[in-house]
């Protein structure tokens, strides 16, 4: 089973999946979250520093740990680009049960993004990862490519509530 969240511009997108869990709002049923509490990841792309920037940030919220993979541990997401020509897209998460989830990264779009976007989508896919759905403007989760580079408000409660 699968499910892929074009994480901007998600209304155009017959992937888009838009779920409000009973408990915590603007939150998905499902997410890479393994269940130690850990997303270990691998992958490659040509915006290490930017996907990096963004893990970083969700790691100082610190409940859940995300770290990369090692031959101790095992891989619950990988990272990797799509030059997806025309696509309005600059990111996507995919749930992958079971299975390795996966964020890619649309590097056609991304050329013509600002570092503050970029670092936006990259933010906005590792929410979905942690379980957080679509919410309001002056949040990551916005579903709209915005300049904005540090959680919002309802970002951090979302993230709260679903795992502090
Ligand atoms: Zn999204």
């Amino acid at each position: 089973m699968r499910k892929i969240i074009y994480g901007i511009l998600c209304l155009v997108s017959m992937f888009c999946v838009v779920k409000v869990s009973a408990t915590c709002s603007y939150s998905n049923s499902y997410n890479a979250v393994d269940g130690g509490g850990n997303i270990h990841y691998d992958g490659n792309s040509n915006y290490n520093a930017v996907f990096n920037y963004a893990l970083g940030k969700w790691n100082d919220r610190g409940h859940v740990n995300i770290a990369e993979d090692t031959i101790f541990t095992e891989q619950d997401l990988e990272y990797y680009d799509d030059w997806a020509v025309n696509e309005p897209w600059g990111g996507a998460y995919a749930w992958v049960n079971p299975g390795i989830d996966y964020i890619i990264i649309n590097t056609w779009k991304f050329a013509y993004l600002t570092t503050d976007e970029r670092q936006m989508v990259m933010l906005h896919e590792w929410g979905h990862a942690l379980s957080l759905a679509h919410s309001t403007t002056g949040n990551v989760m916005f579903r709209y490519i915005t300049d904005q580079d540090t959680l919002g408000s309802q970002d951090i409660s979302t993230y709260n509530c679903l795992w502090s």
